[in-house]
């Protein structure tokens, strides 16, 4: 039997009850969301500032993609790649045009987009750089999140993450993040293929690394004839305050031609906001040197490059570039750090405030294993502004891009009473 969901507690036993307790969710039961607004089943309304993970850039339920999105599902929505599409091939320049790069792969969650990016850059490893079979390398970071699957939680270092996952898929050597040197050092064994790297580490608690990281560590890769693959899946699609976090201080939307601040990718994954949190959506970026070696029948998926992702998918970015919401999230994002700046500088609770564009995190100050961020969560949440503990004592703060300078002072002043008002 459908059931009807009356009250936030019904839904929340529901989900208790019937759901894979995969997921610890704050107490909050949203039933409609609009631009930077959520609702929730008593009809109580908040400031989103989590984005679903910066997944909803363009802010909730854009109209202009929702007009999209059902015009496109009344008309066609799946076909498979056995056949051609009268859209996909429109995206494909569209997206490529928008990154400058020659071709891409387009997927569906960003892991599958981290998988592929896997993929070609062994085979490209093996049949370009003349890497023996099956030994190929790719160097990854400490700390990173780049998705689920049992490939990708083979590198990753969160004990919960991969514990009793095993056995884990070989071949990935974990090295410092933001430490060129520790790079150059890795680089040294000729059996890298290449190395994997977030411009900014999101879930870890967003670690933004020196500024000149990614230029010089994609400069070392070069050196070594490595391929550099960003995983911009979180940080990408102007969430940064630029079109893409390895644009370093550059607002242009779409491909940079002032090259200097730009570091281009080998490979680009690209997930989440590139389809506005309508529909998943991811896509693989490359250069023809690059992308050429995957040939049919060696890499694919029913769902990607479906006609209504695809269509989805541009209008999302063409809703970035209209709006231009790099420029809003760089200069919303100062206003943001300042205030909490501010904030850590009176109250004892808050040690740092960290981030780039409106990518940011406020440091608690308590042992990571203390409840004090999730408790500051709930009571941000019964003050009207929902966001996210990660790692402890970390909350991140990305309210969607669309957000006005007027509403992101109203969520200060709310983050500012709640933490001025907590109590232990
Ligand atoms: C969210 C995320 C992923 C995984 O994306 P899914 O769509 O959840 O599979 C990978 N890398 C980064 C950096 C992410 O933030």
């Amino acid at each position: 039997m459908m059931e009807t969901i009356t009250s936030s507690k019904q839904a929340m036993e529901l989900e208790d009850k019937y759901g894979a307790h995969n997921y610890h969710p704050l107490p909050v039961v949203l039933a409609k969301g609009e631009g930077v607004y959520l609702w929730d089943v008593e009809g109580k309304k908040y400031y989103d500032f989590l984005s679903a993970y910066s997944a909803v850039n363009q802010g909730h339920c854009h109209p202009r993609i929702l007009q999209t999105l059902t015009e496109q599902a009344a008309t066609l929505t799946l076909t498979s790649r056995a056949f051609y599409n009268n859209i996909l091939g429109p995206f494909e320049k569209y997206i490529t045009e928008y990154f400058g790069f020659d071709k891409v792969l387009p997927m569906n969650t960003g892991a599958e987009g981290v998988e592929t990016a896997i993929k070609i850059a062994r085979k490209w490893g093996y049949e370009k750089k003349g890497v023996a079979e099956n030994e190929a390398k790719i160097i990854v970071a400490e700390n990173n999140f780049h998705g689920r699957t049992t490939t990708v939680i083979s590198f990753s270092n969160d004990e919960n993450a991969r514990k009793n996952f095993g056995p884990y898929t070989p071949g990935f050597i974990k090295i410092a993040y933001d430490d060129v040197e520790a790079l150059k050092t890795a680089l040294k064994d000729e059996k890298v293929v290449a190395f994997l790297v977030e411009p900014i580490q999101g879930e870890a608690g967003v670690y933004t690394p020196a500024d000149d990281y990614i230029r010089e560590a994609a400069a070392a890769c070069k050196a070594s004839n490595v391929l550099f693959i960003a995983d911009e899946i979180q940080t990408g699609i102007a969430r940064t305050g630029s079109l893409l976090a390895v644009c370093g201080n550059c607002t242009c939307q779409g491909h940079c031609e002032k090259q200097s601040t730009y570091t281009q990718p080998d490979l680009l994954i690209l997930g989440k906001a590139i389809s506005g949190g309508f529909y998943p959506v991811s896509a693989v970026l490359a250069n023809n040197d690059v992308m050429n070696v995957i040939k049919p029948g060696q890499h694919g998926s029913t769902f990607g490059g479906n006609p209504l992702g695809a269509q989805v998918a541009m209008t999302a970015l063409e809703v970035v570039r209209d709006e231009k919401l790099a420029q809003n999230a760089r200069k919303l994002g100062k206003l943001f750090r300042e205030r909490m700046q501010r904030l850590a500088e009176k109250s004892d609770l808050v040690k740092l405030v960290r981030g780039k564009g409106l990518l940011n995190a406020v440091v608690i100050n308590d042992s990571e294993d203390s409840s004090t961020a999730w408790d500051i969560c709930v009571a941000l949440k019964e003050n009207g502004l929902l966001a996210k503990p990660t790692h402890g004592n970390i909350i991140r703060f990305a309210p969607p891009l669309v957000m006005t300078e007027e509403q992101l002072h109203d969520c200060c002043d709310i983050i500012e009473r709640t933490i001025t008002n907590f109590k232990k």
